[in-house]
């Protein structure tokens, strides 16, 4: 496994420059666009991991599979589902999803932007700094790592330049989707887009997905095995925005990329995956990231189709 691992590195190197990153958040530009990186996490116990696996980058979209479990945990499958809907958007992650019909919960998706800013009013807490404070924790526990916390100035950045996020969250308030305060609503978004992850922390919360809500070596259950079926049936639809179905046929497995450049992929019962390469294509998903899932599900026929 480490070999077809730097094999695959090796071949998906190239591909890295034909990226771009994310410089609609500033901060995001001062990435190195040459990083590529991967931790396995298999059900054996085993783990094998290559390149920048360990280099720190922010999570941004890939919060969004833990915000929705966050949420599912607080109110149960069948609040979460009428406030922000499972259908497919087919549609870039910050569309604004309307023409002139009357924007409905149907209309949203969790693992959009506007879908996952309605679900910040989901989360239960005395306040959003409490809200966000529980989002941290998850966050933490799945990953198995006390010490992940928010990249700072990625968080300032996005919160200084985020107005379309702005406007995507007026347009739920005036819609009656939401009734908080906005800039408190956003404010806990941006945080949970900017807390710092690794690869080898994004393959041990796919790995708890990938089996069902049980810790690998305790078995400890963290959440009902229901609710990572239903994470992962969303992400499998609508993980990878408008390259769903694209990814569901090179790759086939759920997953959830960000403009981090982070994916996470979860082959079910058999493995947790983590990658990282900050070059995105043009729906803001990793280039040489779906690249390298390309390959490795290939030889080891990870798809689930
Ligand atoms: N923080 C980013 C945004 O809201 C997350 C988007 C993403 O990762 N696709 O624009």
């Amino acid at each position: 496994m480490e070999e077809l691992l730097e094999e695959l590195l090796e071949e998906c190197g190239p591909y890295t420059a034909q990226g771009r990153l994310a410089d609609y958040i500033p901060e995001l530009s001062k990435g190195d666009v040459n990083d590529l990186g991967i931790y396995v996490m298999r059900s054996d116990g085993k783990h094998y991991q290559a390149g920048s696996y360990n280099k720190p980058f922010t999570i941004q979209s890939v919060i969004k599979p833990i915000l929705l479990l966050l949420a599912l945990m607080d109110n149960g499958t069948d609040v979460v589902r009428s406030h922000v809907g499972v259908e497919a958007t087919g549609k870039p992650f910050d569309a604004i999803n309307v023409t002139d019909q009357q924007l409905l919960s149907d209309h949203l998706n969790p693992m959009v932007n506007m879908g996952a800013i309605a679900m910040c009013t989901l989360v239960k807490g005395r306040d959003y700094e409490e809200r966000f404070g529980r989002l941290l924790e998850l966050t933490r526990q799945l990953a198995d790592n006390p010490e992940i916390e928010v990249d700072e100035s990625v968080y300032l950045s996005e919160k200084r330049t985020g107005n379309k996020n702005r406007a995507l969250a007026f347009l739920l308030k005036s819609s009656g989707i939401i009734s908080d305060d906005v800039e408190e609503v956003l404010d806990c978004y941006f945080r949970a887009c900017s807390i710092k992850v690794t690869c080898k922390d994004l393959a041990h919360i796919s790995y708890i997905l990938a089996n069902r809500g049980k810790r690998l070596q305790t078995d400890e259950r963290l959440f009902p095995s229901q609710y990572a079926r239903y994470v992962n049936a969303v992400l499998m639809t609508c993980g990878m925005y408008d390259g769903s179905g694209d990814f569901a046929v090179k790759v086939g497995v759920p997953a959830k990329s960000g403009v981090g450049g982070g994916i996470m992929a979860i082959v079910p019962t058999r493995m947790g995956i983590g990658i990282f390469s900050p070059g995105l294509d043009s729906k803001g998903n990793s280039l040489a990231g779906i690249k390298l899932l390309e390959l490795f599900s290939q030889r080891m026929y990870l798809s689930i189709f």
